[in-house]
């Protein structure tokens, strides 16, 4: 048997199907451009014979339901999948839980209903997921759908760190909250660290930083979050790449009223127009480290401004935990931008955290272990993968 993973956006779904009970990866692909003319299919699986094969198809994908289609054609011409029937689950990305979902559940219509009242929480990530699940359980109807929620991990989050200072009525009547995300890497990293450490998860005090296109650090006592960087949105926290993470509230109001910028003007400029790409019109860290080293002068106030926001994060997360056995690094930058794992934990010595620069600048498929002689927070660099977690939950559940 085999468990389909699926992660649906507006326009595209990635999607990966996993082996039983080992959940090795038989197939990985997704669809692009979804409702557009051009749209793509690409897909990378293992052939019979053991070799890895990649395969491509341009043509409109007009909905998420013919993109589901089209993936399970695509999976069962290559022989990956014979027969749908070979499906024991599905396990579906799910952005925003709310307080509902504390864990995975297998979707039913009570579940959907839940799922669609949440969407004023998520209304750029819930309807996505929502259409993913929905087209495939038109596919694959009396398979189990399991909705695996990114809010969910953070759950842990004691009411004092959750709650903002606003008025208490605001979370009664409209769920106003701190909830995070990147909950389903900091479940996979936060596991593999404390495997690799050779700790029970529940002895375990870490900080992790999931630093991708979007960022975000996470607090972990004894394997429960206890805080983490993003909000009630994903906007929250960290300098992100188009994203500007914290900032003073009033500066909306200031500049509504000095540009005469509306709600939506508003929304694109913190989601979309600010972040690494307001600072020096670049979001792609690899440009962004290749511009710097050039001597642009931008670029490196970029990556000092980037660096600095998770220095003071770390330092907080210090001072929440009381100390941390370990830091994991994770995501596309902090999985492989060297130096922005050593500026961002510069100085920090008194605090028991320092790197080592030889072991900083090694490359691993696997867990790297970086900190300096003196540290006693061990450092790790940890690939993170969100798909595993999800078909490893999804067999949990359904198993
Ligand atoms: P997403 O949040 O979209 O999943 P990723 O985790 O893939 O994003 O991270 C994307 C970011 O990682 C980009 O800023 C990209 O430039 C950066 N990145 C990827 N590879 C490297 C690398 N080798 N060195 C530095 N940055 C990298």
């Amino acid at each position: 048997m085999k468990i389909l993973v699926l992660n649906a956006g507006s326009s595209s779904l990635k999607f990966q199907l996993f082996a039983m009970p080992d959940l090795s990866v038989l197939a990985s692909g997704m669809l692009e451009k979804i409702g557009e003319e051009n749209g793509l299919a690409t897909l990378s699986y293992i052939e019979k014979s053991g070799s890895r094969k990649k395969y491509e198809l341009a043509r409109p994908i007009s909905d998420h339901r013919s993109g589901v289609q089209l993936m399970t054609e695509l999976l069962q011409e290559k022989n990956v999948l014979i027969d749908v029937n070979e499906l024991a689950g599905v396990g579906h990305r799910v952005v925003h839980g709310g307080e509902d979902f504390k864990k995975p559940v297998i979707v039913t219509d009570v579940v959907m209903d839940a799922l669609k009242a949440l969407i004023p929480l998520a209304p750029l990530h819930n309807p996505a997921n929502i259409t993913g699940i929905e087209a495939s359980m038109r596919m694959v109807p009396g398979v189990p759908q399991v909705a695996v929620f990114d809010t969910a991990f953070h759950q842990s989050i004691p009411e004092h760190a959750y709650l903002y200072g606003l008025p208490y009525e605001l979370y009664e009547k409209y769920r106003v909250r701190r909830y995070g995300f990147h909950g389903t890497s900091y479940s996979y990293v936060s596991r593999k660290a404390a495997e690799y450490l050779n700790c029970p998860p529940n002895e375990l005090k870490s900080i992790c930083l999931h630093l991708g296109n979007g960022a975000s650090i996470a607090a972990i006592d004894c394997g429960k979050c206890v805080d983490t960087s993003m909000g009630l949105t994903p906007l929250e926290g960290l300098v992100m790449g188009t994203r500007s993470g914290d900032l003073d509230p009033a500066i909306l109001f200031y500049l509504a009223r000095e540009t005469g910028m509306d709600l939506t003007d508003l929304d694109t400029l913190l989601n979309k127009k600010s972040g690494l790409k307001g600072i020096c019109d670049n979001n792609d860290m690899r440009s962004i480290g290749r511009l710097a080293a050039n001597g642009d002068l931008r670029a490196q106030l970029a990556i000092e401004i980037f660096c600095y926001r998770i220095k003071k994060y770390v330092g907080a997360y210090l001072a929440v935990l009381g100390s941390a056995d370990c830091l994991v690094f994770t995501g596309g930058i902090g999985e492989n931008d060297t130096n922005v794992r050593n500026k961002c934990l510069q100085g920090m010595e008194k605090l028991g955290i320092s790197l080592d620069p030889q072991k900083n600048s090694c490359v691993t498929d696997n867990v790297l272990e970086i900190q300096g002689d003196g540290s006693s927070c061990k450092i790790l660099v940890i690939p993170t993968n969100e798909e595993l977690e999800i078909a490893s939950q999804t067999l949990n559940l359904i198993a």
